[in-house]
């Protein structure tokens, strides 16, 4: 098998693991549910028990870890900043460390141990290997239950001063004033933009109370019921108007959008697109706009990336 990292993708309801070769191709993958609400020292546990489940018998020891992980993390020192109250006991917690001294023996000596954020990984895997491949610049944007994006420039992830760049969830958008974001403010883009906002929207127009999900409202409106076309629209739309926005900002070569949302199909992206165009001034107007290729291996195979010690 030669030589072979640890990927790993913690996300708030299941971490996966998987050993990658050279390419970032994964060789194998195992899964478990993360104990968010158990602390650091589960998940963490959790961690070194799929590596050893990977591992077993194989007598190989890693060249590198690299991590993706829900919650704000300064990739410099490996620590997590701030997280939602999803993880206990998150923010403050020296991940890289952990998990270097979790992993023991299984490391080879001076094998980096990379953590980022779980968005910016998605963003590096569909940026060396999928939508966004060959583009010196992208905005890798995640619609799912949450809004997540990831900023690649001059081929390199962009973290901020404070590492929240590429946080568009928080970008303020026309139509979402009368909603409350998880960071408690109102009118922001996941507000209305996220699977959760698009819901809470509907519900806020006086949609069926029966219906309890995005998916549920995605059903209706193919179905020509006129609430759940409007609030579908008008959640595609925040989004489309806020990349207008970050594509102001940052001109990306390629603008990918990833997750379950997207996945609602063209009655999704047609009004998002269309929001796009009415926003974006001319120079921008042909920037492509590309669906994620790699899924769920995304977050994986950028983590693998960064075990390789690339940006
Ligand atoms: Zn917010």
């Amino acid at each position: 098998m030669g030589e072979v990292v640890l990927a790993v993708d913690i996300g708030g309801t299941k971490t996966a693991a998987a050993l990658a070769d050279r390419d970032d191709a994964l060789l194998r993958t195992e899964v478990a549910a993360t104990p968010a609400a158990q602390g650091p020292v589960a998940v963490v546990a959790t961690v070194v028990a799929l590596a050893g489940r990977l591992l077993a018998g194989s007598g190989l020891r890693l060249s590198g870890v690299g991590i993706g992980t829900a919650g704000v993390v300064d990739a410099g020192t490996g620590t997590i900043v701030s997280a939602t109250d999803t993880f206990a006991d998150w923010p403050g917690t020296p991940l890289a460390a952990l998990v270097r001294s979790g992993l023991g023996a299984h490391l080879l000596p001076d094998a980096p141990v990379a953590v980022q954020n779980d968005v910016d990984a998605h963003a590096a895997g569909e940026h060396r290997h999928g939508a966004a491949a060959g583009a010196a610049s992208a905005l890798v944007v995640a619609v799912g239950t949450g809004v997540g994006a990831g900023v690649v420039l001059d081929g390199r992830a962009v973290r901020g001063a404070h590492h929240v760049a590429g946080e568009i969830a928080h970008l303020p958008v026309p139509g979402a004033a009368h909603l409350r974001c998880p960071c408690g403010r109102f009118g922001h883009l996941e507000a209305i933009g996220s699977g959760i906002g698009m819901h809470r929207h509907f519900r806020s127009l006086g949609g069926d109370p029966g219906i309890t999900d995005a998916r549920g409202v995605a059903l209706a409106a193919a179905a020509a019921d006129p609430i759940a076309r409007r609030a579908l629209d008008e959640s595609a739309a925040a989004v489309g108007r806020a990349l207008a926005g970050a594509a102001t900002l940052l001109d990306p070569e390629r603008i990918v959008v990833t997750g379950g949302v997207p996945n609602i199909g063209e009655s999704w992206w047609l009004p998002m697109r269309a929001a796009f165009h009415a926003e974006a001034i001319d120079a921008l107007q042909n920037t492509p706009i590309l669906p994620g290729t790699l899924g769920d291996d995304a977050p994986l195979r950028g983590a693998a990336a960064s075990a390789w010690r690339r940006p």
